[in-house]
């Protein structure tokens, strides 16, 4: 057989991924090696020599397997990360086997006709403008990046200046409003976007992060050129959204562009209990979420989402002689997104759509936030357990330590850490009003009522443990 005819690697990593899902599926403790560990295990000199696939493979799993954290797993809340379904992982398994382009449509029919048809799927499921453009980016910090690209783009065209042509020098000046709790991400795609990250009018937010509307309303009433309002669906610690239905009819009598930061939250508006905490978000003018979030994709996968598909075009689009442009009623996926080359994000999408169907979506996004409402007040039922902002959505803090004295941080990281040490579950911290808190993200199909009730055990115990040291 030719070398390059040999496909025994591929069934060798499919067996081991699906016994590493399998196992890790019912782990009931799931250790990491670190870092260093890891560099230990992978490295050594560079190899002169080919060699061979299986081998490479089986060598690949034996020293990576101590190193790959349990994210997969039910007890899995450190950070708002899905599932990587099954289904999805099987789908993106064949979208790296077919090795498709996924740059134009004649490179590439069926990864360029099935984002079409998944970009609908998404705005139907949504709640989106039908009109709408869709880019499948790695994630929503691309997703971010591409929808105030074609913001910046839109708003300074109506002022006459074409900035794709002419750059910012000497443009007029862009305002830029957002709020006091944005994700760390939107900061970056401002700076890649030349705006500057601290060129901004940040908008008071109350206790949770939920932008003031009274706030925005006297910030708009200040700006005369051209505006960019940046909101969000789903803050990160507390899980809330901006009041779009007050913004959102403001901006537009403003003729400012409204962006939503909905990386796991707008996929709120698929669940029947949730969906009223985002009223109004359809009247924006761009919304940037996640595929590897809620809908359980595996990495990378996110959608910048844009109502005017002229500007998103114009920002994005990339034209050359040997590329062939798409025909009347086609669609070129590099017309959206920053790379020309990139995989065929479509197919997992289109996978997982079809996998958990509308109801199955909702279904899942209600059940997580029942998780989270349980959890959250199991744990603080404990005496000195304190839930630091009500349970929106599917995101909650707690601190530890004695009721008066909730800026106990040094117990709070140290609950933290035996937590992580005792590998029951996985949850982190984060910085929150000036005070360390215990973060907890509730978005893995892996995690149901069961694997929840051992959490909180492992969470009390390990509280317990440490507060009797
Ligand atoms: C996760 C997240 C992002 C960044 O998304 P990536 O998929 O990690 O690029 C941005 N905003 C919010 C609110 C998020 O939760």
């Amino acid at each position: 057989m030719r070398e390059d005819n040999d496909y025994s690697a591929m069934a060798t990593a499919a067996a081991l991924a699906i016994n590493y899902r399998a196992h890790i599926a019912v782990a009931s403790r799931t250790p990491t090696a670190d870092y260093a560990t890891m560099i230990a295990a992978l490295g050594g000199p560079t190899p002169e020599q080919g060699s061979d696939g299986h081998a490479i493979i089986t060598d690949l799993v034996a020293r990576a397997a101590p190193g790959i954290r349990a994210s997969t797993a039910g007890r899995f809340f450190g950070w708002v990360i899905g599932q990587s379904h099954p289904t999805g992982v099987a789908a993106d398994w064949l979208t790296a086997a077919w090795g498709q382009n996924a740059g134009n449509v004649v490179a590439a029919p069926a990864a360029s006709a099935v984002e079409a048809v998944a970009a609908g799927w998404l705005l139907d499921l949504l709640g989106l403008p039908a009109q709408a453009s869709v880019g499948f980016v790695t994630g929503a910090t691309v997703a971010n990046f591409v929808c105030l690209a074609a913001a910046r783009n839109e708003v300074l065209r109506r002022t006459g200046w074409d900035v794709e042509a002419d750059g910012l020098f000497g443009a007029p000046p862009v305002a830029v409003l957002i709020g006091a709790d944005a994700h760390s991400t939107v900061y970056s795609a401002l700076r890649y976007l030349g705006f500057g990250a601290k060129r901004v009018r940040t908008i008071a937010t109350d206790a949770a992060g939920r932008m003031k509307a009274s706030a925005f309303a006297e910030a708009l009433s200040e700006q005369t050129g051209p505006t960019i309002a940046i909101t969000q669906a789903g803050q990160i610690n507390t899980g809330v959204s901006d009041p779009f239905a007050e913004i959102a009819p403001r901006a537009r009598d403003h003729g400012t562009w409204l962006h939503v930061d909905g990386a796991f939250g707008l996929w709120a508006r698929t669940c029947a209990e949730k969906a009223a905490l985002l009223a109004g978000v359809e009247q924006a003018d761009s919304w940037a979420t996640d595929g590897h979030k809620w809908l359980q994709t595996p990495y990378d996968c996110g959608f910048a989402i844009v109502r005017n598909e002229a500007a998103h075009r114009r920002a994005m689009e990339i034209v050359a002689s040997y590329l062939p442009g798409a025909g009347a009623g086609e669609r070129d996926p590099s017309a959206y997104v920053p790379e020309l080359s990139r995989r065929a994000r479509g197919f997992a999408t289109w996978a997982m759509i079809r996998q958990l169907g509308r109801s199955g979506i909702g279904d899942l996004v209600g059940r997580h936030c029942r998780i989270a409402a349980f959890m959250a007040a199991a744990l603080s039922a404990e005496d000195g357990v304190t839930l630091v902002c009500p349970v929106e959505l599917n995101q909650f803090m707690l601190c530890f330590g004695p009721e008066a004295d909730i800026q106990s941080d040094d117990m709070t990281r140290a609950v933290i850490d035996q937590v992580q040490t005792d590998a029951i579950a996985f949850i982190g911290g984060a910085s929150w009003r000036g005070m360390w808190v215990m973060r907890v993200s509730v978005t893995s199909a892996a995690t149901d009522g069961a694997e929840a009730e051992t959490t909180v055990a492992a969470v009390l115990d390990a509280f317990r443990r440490v507060r009797a040291r």
